[in-house]
């Protein structure tokens, strides 16, 4: 007879933020969790690779729905992570005079309607007012993602209902009398593991079909873009954070409370496109070991792009007055993913659907960062 299998009320695959706040709800609720990551690492992708905006709505003209529930979660989210928030800076959204997708009256239209701060100006310090048709001061705040990773990981050492497997390959998985009868491999050592939960949740981001897959079960409506944060510092614009909206324009802003600003640029920090449900990219043909059903972390991977920090700096320099210095100090890069239905109105809504009942298996598809309470709606114990 062999050894008896682990057994757990709820198997998490992808210790992102989204599963590692998953796996502590689930634990406060007295449920026993393992939590099965695949890089040496918890929390090395897009959850630390993005632009710390904490979102309250400013971001989505075109999609009302995603404006209405970013303002939703940002007042717990705060409360919450109140040590990782930077809140005093000046925000600042622009519109471009050129091929906007909005303009000035409507910008503010929609403010009013949503409810958001927003004050018209007419001169800048730093900001050029030529190139633009209207400049807003906002109210906005960003939050720190290295800080937050690190109190995230803490917390889930001091949980002693969650294991952690890390490192470990997703390898079968099958239902078998109302549980999840699941196969791993331990990548360290090649050992096989299997072990039988309850039910499964999928928080795995930009793989969220190469795990669907494995269980037999259906894609979730995916694209996929390898993206580039630029990271710069600069003397001028310490308080400052400046976006330009909306279509192909750009952004810079404080990168939570690192003193670093984030550069990115919607026609430049998204280097390559897959249309398809896995992140299918030809440099996985370099790099093999990163494969469209279980990509690796871009961030330190030999075949990543060249950086386009130069592209955006430009960019960004249209705006900028010319004693305005930036000084370059590193590019990280990741998978973003998206929804294909929000390509054309850019919202970001955080997806939690179930697409088995009985096992019961949850995928999570996170919009954005400040939608972690999303999954305490969803999620049946
Ligand atoms: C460039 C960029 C900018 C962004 N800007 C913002 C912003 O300003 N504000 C905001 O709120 N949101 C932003 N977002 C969105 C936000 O970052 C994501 O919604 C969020 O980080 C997703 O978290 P996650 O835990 O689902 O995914 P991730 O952090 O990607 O975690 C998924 C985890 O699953 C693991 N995994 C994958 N496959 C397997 C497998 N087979 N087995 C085990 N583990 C697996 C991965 O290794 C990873 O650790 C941005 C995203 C990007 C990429």
């Amino acid at each position: 007879m062999g050894k008896p299998k682990e057994t757990y009320d709820f198997a998490i695959v992808g210790g992102g933020l989204f599963g590692v706040y998953a796996a502590l709800f689930l634990a406060e609720k007295g449920c026993r969790v393992v939590l099965v990551e695949k890089e040496q690492q918890l929390m090395a992708k897009a959850s630390i690779v993005n632009q710390a905006r904490l979102h309250s709505g400013y971001h989505y003209p075109r999609s009302i729905a995603t404006a209405l529930m970013s303002d939703d979660n940002k007042a717990r989210f705060t409360q919450d992570h109140q040590a990782f928030i930077h809140a005093s800076f000046d925000k600042y959204y622009a519109i471009d005079q050129y091929s906007s997708f909005t303009d000035g009256a409507q910008f503010e239209r929609f403010c009013e309607f949503i409810g958001l701060p927003c004050q018209k100006l007419d001169k800048h310090p730093s900001i050029r007012l030529d190139r633009l048709e209207a400049l807003f001061l906002t109210q906005e705040y960003t939050f720190d993602p290295i800080l937050m990773a690190n109190y995230y990981r803490r917390r889930l050492e001091e949980a002693s209902s969650i294991s952690v497997l890390k490192f470990h390959e997703l390898v079968a998985a099958k239902p078998q009398a109302n549980q999840w009868q699941v196969t791993l491999k331990d990548l360290n050592s090649d050992t096989p593991k299997d072990l039988v939960a309850t039910q499964v949740i999928n928080a795995t981001y930009a793989n969220s079909n190469g795990v669907n897959r494995r269980f037999g079960l259906s894609d979730i409506p995916l694209m996929h873009e390898i993206s580039e944060m630029a990271f710069v510092s600069s003397p001028q614009l310490k308080d400052l954070g400046l976006t330009i909206m909306d279509g192909q324009f750009a952004s810079i802003m404080p990168y939570g409370l690192s003193g670093l600003l984030s550069l990115s640029s919607v026609a430049y920090t998204h280097h390559k496109v897959a249309h398809s449900p896995l992140p299918t990219f030809d440099c996985q043909k370099i790099n093999t070991n990163c494969r469209p059903d279980f990509p690796s972390i871009c961030n330190s991977c030999f075949a990543r792009p060249a950086s386009n920090y130069s592209k955006m700096k430009r960019q960004i320099q249209l705006y900028l007055r010319e004693d305005v210095q930036l000084f370059y100090l590193g590019s990280m890069f990741t998978i973003k993913s998206k929804l294909k239905a929000n390509h054309i109105d850019d919202g970001r809504p955080t997806e939690i659907a179930i697409l088995n009942e009985n096992p019961r298996f949850y995928c999570i598809f996170a919009g954005k960062i400040n939608s972690i309470y999303e999954i305490e709606k969803v999620i049946k114990l």
